[in-house]
């Protein structure tokens, strides 16, 4: 599903990105791990295409197509998600206008028919029950006000309408309490474990693992992945730490 062969990628001339080569195939859960500073979010910023990012050599194919060849917004609309480890405040755009507007689009795409105001509150209530998330919060402006944890929680609601093929989620569990941790593990395992669908999963800590098993474990280390492993592997991070085991 997704290929990534010797990414090299700068910010303002500094090179990040050092040679990452990584594949991801359907139906599989890849855990990203890695000391701070060591490129994740970059990772995740370059395959999403934002702006500042050049990318100085490699490939990325996503299915059949050159994803670096696409913008942004094609992007989204062939598949692919990105869980901001800063989920971005939208003030005077209420999160059921985001929401519509963002699943249409991708419907449109795809040459379905968009959804009315109705039927789409109706499903944009459902996915929010589901996260144990309050209806009232898709009235109120994208994240503006939302706690950490609302923010993370608002984005599997995102995720549970849009529906991607791939989901790149960083740190969805930085600023979980346990209960709001195991409810966005759910969720993430509820939405995207399924044989057409794969996640890569940054974090830096072993226990969101526990409620959604990674298939492979990789080291992030100085802009490429140093080593990969199964779960194990982020059982002995978290008792070494990124110095010992990385290297
Ligand atoms: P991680 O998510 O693994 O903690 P990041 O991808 O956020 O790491 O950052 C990787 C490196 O890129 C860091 O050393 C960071 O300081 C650097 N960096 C991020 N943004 C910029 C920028 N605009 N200009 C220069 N360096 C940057
Ligand atoms: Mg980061």
């Amino acid at each position: 599903m997704l290929k990534i062969e010797n990414l090299h990628a700068e910010i303002d001339g500094t090179e990040i990105l050092k040679g990452l080569t990584l594949t991801v195939n359907a139906g599989e859960v890849h855990a990203i791990m890695g000391p701070n500073g060591a490129g994740k979010s970059t990772l995740g910023y370059v395959l999403g295409g934002r702006p500042g990012y050049e990318v100085t050599a490699g490939s990325v194919t996503f299915g059949e197509v050159d994803l670096l060849d696409l913008a942004p917004h094609e992007r989204a609309a062939a598949g692919l998600f990105l869980g901001f480890q800063y989920p971005v405040e939208i003030p005077g755009v209420s999160n059921v206008q985001f929401l519509r507007e963002s699943l249409n689009a991708q419907r449109a795409n795809r040459d379905e028919k968009p959804l009315s105001g109705g039927e789409f509150l109706k499903l944009a209530r459902a996915e929010a029950a589901k996260l144990d998330m309050d209806a009232e919060m898709l009235k109120r402006p994208v994240n503006v006000g939302f706690s950490g944890g609302e923010k993370k929680r608002n984005e599997m609601v995102q995720m549970g309408i849009i529906q991607p093929r791939l989901a790149i989620l960083d740190e969805t569990d930085s600023g979980l309490d346990i209960d709001a941790l195991r409810i966005v593990g759910d969720g993430i395992n509820r939405i995207m474990r399924e044989p057409t669908k794969a996640v890569i999963l940054i974090t830096h800590y072993q226990r969101l693992l526990d409620y959604v098993e990674p298939d492979f474990v990789h080291v992030l280390a100085d802009g490429r992945i140093t080593r990969t492993g199964g779960k194990e592997l982020a059982h002995e991070l978290e008792a070494q730490g990124y110095g010992a085991v990385a290297a």
